[in-house]
């Protein structure tokens, strides 16, 4: 609610009569100011909008409110400034994630790496060699930045940059598979979320799917069955979200790779993840498969994710036989799904720090994936000792698991310790919309009863900012 003066003893009382015209508020000095910047038609706009908010407030109050003619006055000039501000701030905000999910899809993803900021924002703010080739002094192609690096990581022969992994999986299909059969497993018609649905991709590449087996047992002789003539490729996909557990089966993707390349016929993996480190470092990631050892297996074209746990930004990456992603490259969707510069340089510095072992800790995912439990402990109790002064909150450290998110690892546990709050008078589920409501937000979960932060998913330097917000949540 508006209040005009928080004096009420000033016995001047404002009426309507004395909301000023609109000429005389953008008189008044930070208003005449900001018509400078903001222009004439806004300004009014604003002014206009306050006044008949006051309007609103006074008429409320039966035609009168408190506070004097000026008083009115000042205060629908700074209202009028507030409504200005807030018609050029940004919708896009930052956050701070305590669910302990460490890729969260509604959260953004993979945060960058310090270097992979500081690349894409030198590469931003100035001209760069994007097409063009230095040593040729003339026009070059968009698609040899990261490819080297991709190389070197993986092994493949060739590698190529699109706008995210949906992009690459339709792109891929319909350069390779355009009016022709692909083979896939019923168990691995998935969706991944967000209306990422492999039949429906399948369809819109103008590829024909051909299911094969059931939705938990698939064998490669269901695979074999189904080629014939129009078969143009098998398709792997990784489920991402879900496991199947008990009477499963699926061929390995060597047996795999073996059938179809006895056909003459690739063998194309969706991977979504792409972990490119060793497989499964301590279980973690729950046999989360790595792009090497997919081409390693025989896949002859493997795609993946760049925010995923990769670590970098959205993109989508294809690695694999050099004729295939030249295919690939020639289609003419490639120019819709193109990656753009800042994508190449946030790419291309994240695989750098994939490069080796020490570096790659530098990569928030995968710091945020290796950090020990007791390090996350001295993260809980450094906060709880921040806020022991608030009378009305209890907070104490529990075990608790985080996750991969993502659709990465599905069903992983990650142990953690959590902090656990709870607030005199108030419920959790206000709490947890107050700490949502604080500016950055907090985002928290609730568990039995009382919101709880995961400190694993909080960078190192806003933990001063988390203890502020908790404050204020706790005291507001
Ligand atoms: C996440 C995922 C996708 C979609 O990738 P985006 O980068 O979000 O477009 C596709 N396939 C699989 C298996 C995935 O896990």
């Amino acid at each position: 609610m508006v209040s005009c003066s928080p004096r009420r003893r000033n016995r001047v009382m404002t009426s309507l009569r004395s909301i000023p015209s609109i000429d005389t508020l953008l008189g008044r000095p930070a208003l005449a100011r900001a018509i400078a910047t903001h222009g004439h038609e806004s300004v009014t706009g604003a002014a206009r909008q306050a006044a008949d908010a006051l309007r609103d407030e006074i008429r409320q109050l039966g035609g009168h409110g408190p506070g004097s003619d000026e008083e009115a006055a000042a205060w629908l000039e700074r209202r009028a400034l507030d409504i200005l501000r807030a018609r050029v701030a940004p919708s896009l905000r930052r956050v701070i994630n305590a669910t302990g999910v460490i890729i969260h899809t509604n959260l953004g993803r993979a945060p960058l790496a310090a270097e992979a900021i500081e690349r894409a924002g030198r590469i931003a703010g100035g001209y760069s060699n994007l097409e063009y080739d230095l040593e040729a002094g003339d026009r070059g192609h968009r698609h040899v930045h990261a490819e080297r690096l991709l190389r070197e990581l993986t092994g493949a022969e060739a590698a190529l940059v699109v706008n995210n992994n949906a992009a690459a999986t339709l792109v891929v299909l319909a350069a390779l598979a355009d009016g022709r059969e692909v083979i896939v497993s019923r168990g691995e018609l998935v969706e991944i979320g967000g209306g990422f649905r492999i039949p429906e991709v399948l369809a819109e590449s103008g590829a024909v799917m051909r299911e094969v087996g059931t939705t938990n047992r698939t064998r490669v002789t269901d695979y074999a069955a189904a080629i014939g003539e129009r078969t143009a490729l098998l398709l792997r996909v990784h489920p991402s979200n879900f496991r199947i557990e008990g009477f499963t089966e699926r061929p390995g993707l060597a047996e795999l790779t073996a059938l179809a390349h006895r056909f003459k016929l690739p063998v194309f993996e969706d991977l979504g993840s792409g972990w490119l480190g060793a497989e499964d470092p301590d279980g973690s990631l729950r046999d989360e498969p790595s792009v090497t050892s997919s081409l390693r297996a025989g896949a002859d074209l493997v795609a993946f994710s760049g925010d995923k746990l990769l670590g970098g930004p959205q993109a989508g990456i294809v690695t694999g036989r050099r004729d295939l992603i030249d295919q690939v490259r020639r289609h003419p969707l490639m120019r819709a799904v193109r990656a753009d510069k800042l994508t190449y340089a946030a790419v291309e510095s994240t695989l750098g720090l994939w490069a080796d072992a020490p570096s790659r800790l530098r990569i928030p995912v995968v710091r945020m994936l290796t950090m020990s439990v007791s390090e996350i402990e001295t993260r809980a109790k450094r906060l709880i000792e921040q806020l022991n002064d608030i009378r009305s909150l209890t907070a104490e450290v529990v075990d608790g698991a985080s996750t991969t998110g993502g659709g990465s690892a599905p069903g992983s546990a990650l142990p953690t310790k959590l902090v656990a709050l709870a607030v005199e008078g108030v419920s959790a589920a206000s709490l947890e919309a107050r700490l949502r409501a604080g500016d950055p937000p907090v985002i928290a979960r609730i568990r039995d009863g009382r919101v709880v932060l995961d400190l694993r998913t909080v960078a190192d330097g806003d933990g001063p900012e988390l203890a502020t917000s908790v404050r204020r949540a706790a005291q507001s």
